[in-house]
């Protein structure tokens, strides 16, 4: 979501909140709806008027279990009354226990904790080049990464990211990087030869994210992603997955890769992985062993309270059968947007997802855009995000229930509807 997307000059500021002060102390990074959220239970959430919202946006994709969830509300009660930060100096119990529900429940075998997506990402960036190095023998590592992606903020992730308009400014870049389209194995064979041309191997690593997200809720094609597999283990090549956004059961299963039938090398979490609470991870098989201490580190990843979160979020996703809820969810979801869809052939080209990340993509002729639509909603109390000028999207707590997935249509319907009139 780029600043320019959203409402700038808020109208209706809230009744008990100063926006212009906000506005004059915050760094004017974000452009902002003009509604201040106060409080938040299950689904839905209220501003400083009262107002209130179904949240289909949940932070981002971030609040798994939605607001002021019970469990996650004990969990972190607890975790700050007995311990809430040491430092890697020491051994964290919850940190092992989450390192292990992680890794019982995907392909990898190790953990590494961090704070955020991006740092995730890093991790996996950095992990991969020591691998080429030590392993592969290559000088000059190249990271291949597709068109649309997102993979971060920090200076190598906006690199990694292959879209121009979050690099503008902010250059000379990172070294090591190299964009193909997504979801076309042919292009991606042509750059891996263009690359190890004239006998000098570079092409360490291969980022994909398993669905792209902010690049407009893209689904993974399984024959590409399986023959990038193929390709990888042919090769050594290391594929790297942005598990971010769509990991942590947001696709109805435990892992996005899971949709595509292969297994990463290396993957990273974050958004949902503490359901709010910052927390993020790089998950790798054993070869991450070249990892020695000292290599890699952060202050406040995986301490005690973060990781209480987490594994809060990780149990309830059993406990609660939350991947179940969330293939269901999705797909009535997707059906009641395919009807609104046939109702309005000429603004809506394409519904697509899996399980509880959505979009609904617009005609490329008409002049609406994703941010109309998100205004609209708002107005008829349902919270939505554009991924992109063109694709609103959906991304509810994976504890949405049948009815407020029924009531987020009908206020969609009575947004679309308004938005036509206009
Ligand atoms: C949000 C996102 C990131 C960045 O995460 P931050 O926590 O904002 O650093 C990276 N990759 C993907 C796929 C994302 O959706």
């Amino acid at each position: 979501m780029t600043p320019e997307t959203l409402v700038q000059n808020p109208s209706n500021p809230g009744a008990n909140f100063d926006m212009a002060e906000f506005d004059a102390a915050v760094m004017g990074t974000y452009g902002r709806f003009p509604i201040a959220l106060e409080r938040g239970e299950g689904c839905r959430l209220w501003d400083a008027q009262g107002g209130e919202y179904l949240d289909f946006v949940a932070g981002i994709a971030t609040c798994t279990l939605g607001h002021a969830h019970p469990a996650l509300v004990e969990a972190v009660t607890q975790q700050i009354q007995k311990l809430h930060h040491v430092s890697n100096l020491y051994y964290i119990p919850e940190q092992g226990e989450l390192a292990k529900w992680l890794v019982d429940s995907s392909c990898a075998d190790r953990a590494f904790f961090c704070n955020s997506g991006a740092e995730a990402n890093e991790g996996a960036i950095k992990l991969a080049r020591k691998y080429a190095h030590k392993v592969l023998n290559i000088d000059q590592p190249v990271i291949l990464t597709a068109n649309a992606s997102f993979h971060g903020r920090t200076l190598a992730t906006i690199t990694a990211t292959g879209q121009p308009k979050y690099q503008k400014n902010f250059d000379p870049l990172v070294p090591g990087f190299y964009y193909v389209p997504y979801n076309d194995i042919e292009a991606l064979k042509e750059a891996i030869a263009h690359l190890d041309s004239a006998g000098k191997r570079q092409v360490a690593g291969i980022l994909l994210e398993p669905l792209q997200g902010e690049g407009g809720v893209r689904p993974g094609d399984a024959s590409y992603f399986q023959q990038v597999r193929q390709i990888c283990d042919e090769t050594g090549i290391l594929l790297i997955l942005d598990e971010v956004q769509v990991g942590m059961g947001r696709t109805g299963k435990q892992w996005g890769y899971e949709n595509l039938g292969i297994e990463p090398d290396i993957f990273t979490s974050a958004k949902g992985l503490g359901g709010g609470i910052p927390i993020g991870a790089t998950l790798c098989k054993s070869f991450c062993d070249i990892f020695q201490p000292g290599d890699h580190a952060s202050t406040f990843g995986g301490n005690p309270f973060a990781c209480g979160a987490a594994l809060a979020v990780c149990h309830t996703i059993e406990r609660d059968r939350l991947l179940e809820n969330t293939t269901q969810r999705g797909e009535q979801l997707r059906a009641g947007l395919n009807a609104i869809a046939q109702n309005y052939p000429q603004l809506i080209a394409e519904v697509r997802g899996w399980g509880l990340i959505n979009g609904m993509e617009l005609q490329g002729e008409t002049e609406i855009t994703s941010l109309d639509i998100v205004k609209a909603a708002m107005t008829e109390g349902l919270l939505l995000v554009p991924a992109g000028p063109k694709v609103v999207r959906f991304v509810p707590p994976l504890i949405v229930s049948e009815s407020e997935v029924n009531r987020a249509l009908e206020a969609l319907g009575f947004a679309i509807a308004k938005v036509m009139k206009n």
